[in-house]
């Protein structure tokens, strides 16, 4: 890639955004507009529609009409794999420049936004477009003077709402799956996150995705969300984001139309570094980057260490060196390896959990504060704290930060124990050379996904997805469309 090319874009100006409702741009009814800071530098980006009640409403209008009309779901496998499959062409087409609007909107650097945004958007999309007439229906091994046929039919409208730390990959995660079974959608982006995934919504359209099976709503989750979340028309609810938001979820679900409601949350994934681990250079160095790359700003970032007691010193010294060594700073530079924290609010929030953890008895071993301040973006030192007990604010609460919680282990009981004490349970890894321990760690460890020898990466063919407060359901892998389908059965007396 040229950073030349890059250069050029980050000067762009970026037009104003409006909502998309029924294949149209459509300013806020009242209005009103949300000014995007970028984390880059502090300062206004663009502005996006601040939506109302009203403007949720009409989207989610849009989106019943189009799935009772069939314009979408009616139309042959065929059809919709032809226009899933244009729209992951142009997505690829336009990598470049989703990847930097997406960047001087969230601070992911770079390096790491072109792979896992478009790059990783588009194959979402391609892999559900090639799996959607593949998938057949079921006959049930009834007796012979009955017929039972078992159809996987699309929900009807679903509300999607995404966080900001990947906006491409994880609204991809719910859109391919959600459109290629025939649905409709009504997509709420986070405020601090919307622009790429706008741009990405308007491609759809140019791929011959019908009007109004796609609609899109920006502002503030309180506001539209909670209009999407409450309403009697809406089938499925698919979320990535907060516990906190999570719970909202459930509730407006009870005291509506009781709607299905997945939710993919946070965590706090145990990273298990035991002393016959097969490189433990190589392990230090994927530990770092498992917690530290887009600035811990990661669902399933490594951000609890747990070290076998006999290499702790030795091990955490690498992993100071490792983290010392990655390049923090501005996310559109190719070479950078940390970009900025999303937020000012977010970044108060990880030093606020840094002095907590300093008044629990954690030891700052690097790190621990704001830096490049004078850029007037937010950007974070890499932070390792050690002697962080099981029970510290730092174990069990999740930061979505650059923070490492260090906590030391003698066996391999103790090191299950304390990695299955929190109320999350979204990843995790093992280090080890043996085969049998890394096996019962897999099996011991509660995770929704467990790395082995590494952290991170895993692809699209398996499943992401919580277990305790981390979630329930999955997103990726054919597993996912489970969550956009309804089994029906037709029951045929022959
Ligand atoms: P958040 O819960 O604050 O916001 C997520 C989305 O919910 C945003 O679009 C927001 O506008 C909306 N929202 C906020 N309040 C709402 C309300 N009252 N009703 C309806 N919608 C509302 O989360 P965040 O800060 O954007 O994201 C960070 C969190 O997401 C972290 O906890 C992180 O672990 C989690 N996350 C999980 C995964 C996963 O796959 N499990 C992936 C990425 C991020």
């Amino acid at each position: 890639m040229d950073q030349s090319k890059i250069d050029a874009l980050r000067s762009q100006p970026v037009q104003p955004v409006s909502h998309l409702i029924d294949g149209r741009q459509v300013a806020a009814s009242d209005g009103a507009m949300l000014d995007v800071l970028s984390p880059i530098d502090g300062c206004v980006l663009t502005r996006i529609a601040r939506g109302t009640a009203a403007d949720m409403e009409a989207a989610i209008a849009s989106a019943r009409a189009a799935f009772e009309d069939r314009r979408w779901a009616g139309q042959p496998p065929a059809a919709r794999k032809k226009v899933l499959t244009k729209w992951a062409e142009l997505i690829e087409a336009h990598a470049l420049e989703l990847a930097v609007l997406g960047v001087r909107d969230n601070g992911t650097e770079i390096n790491m936004a072109l792979k896992a945004e478009p790059g990783s958007a588009a194959a979402t999309i391609r892999y559900y477009a090639e799996a959607l007439d593949k998938l057949y229906g079921e006959i049930a091994p009834t007796a012979g003077d009955v017929l039972g046929l078992i159809h996987k039919d699309p929900v009807g409208v679903v509300g999607a709402i995404i966080p900001w730390n990947f906006p491409l990959m994880i609204g991809a995660w719910k859109l391919g799956p959600a459109l290629a079974m025939g649905n409709s959608v009504v997509l709420k982006p986070a405020e601090t996150a919307s622009l790429s995934l706008m741009r990405v919504a308007e491609l759809a359209l140019e791929a011959g995705l019908p009007p109004g099976v796609l609609n899109v709503i920006t502002g503030e989750g309180a506001v539209v969300g909670e209009t999407l979340g409450l309403s009697m028309d809406v089938d499925v609810l698919v979320f990535t984001g907060s516990g906190q938001t999570g719970r909202r979820l459930l509730d407006y679900s009870a005291r509506s139309n009781m709607k299905r409601v997945y939710l993919e949350l946070g965590g706090k994934s145990p990273n298990i570094v035991f002393a016959d681990a097969p490189d433990l250079a190589e392990a230090a160095k994927v530990t770092a980057a498992g917690i530290f790359r887009n600035s811990g700003q990661v669902c399933v970032a490594g951000s609890r260490l747990l070290v076998e007691a006999s290499i702790h010193d030795r091990f955490v010294q690498e992993v100071v060196r490792a983290a010392e060594a990655m390049q923090v700073g501005d996310p559109l530079r190719l070479e950078t390896q940390i970009g900025a924290i999303n937020s000012e609010a977010q970044l108060k929030q990880n030093l606020t959990f840094v002095a907590t953890a300093q008044q629990e008895g954690g030891q700052i071993v690097t790190g621990g504060q704001r830096i490049l301040s004078e850029t007037g973006g937010y950007y974070m030192a890499p932070t390792i704290v050690t002697d962080v007990t099981p029970e510290a604010t730092l174990a069990q609460q999740e930061v979505f930060g650059p923070v490492l919680a260090v906590t030391p282990f003698k066996t391999e009981d103790d090191a299950v124990r304390i990695a299955n004490s929190t109320v999350y349970g979204l990843a995790g890894a093992v280090w080890t050379s043996g085969l049998s321990r890394a096996h019962r760690m897999v099996q011991r460890v509660r995770t929704g996904v467990m790395h082995v020898n590494t952290y991170g990466g895993a692809d699209g063919t398996v499943p992401l997805g919580g277990v305790g407060q981390s979630g329930n359901g999955s997103d990726k892998s054919l597993h996912a469309i489970e969550k956009y389908i309804n089994l029906k059965t037709a029951w045929i007396k022959l």
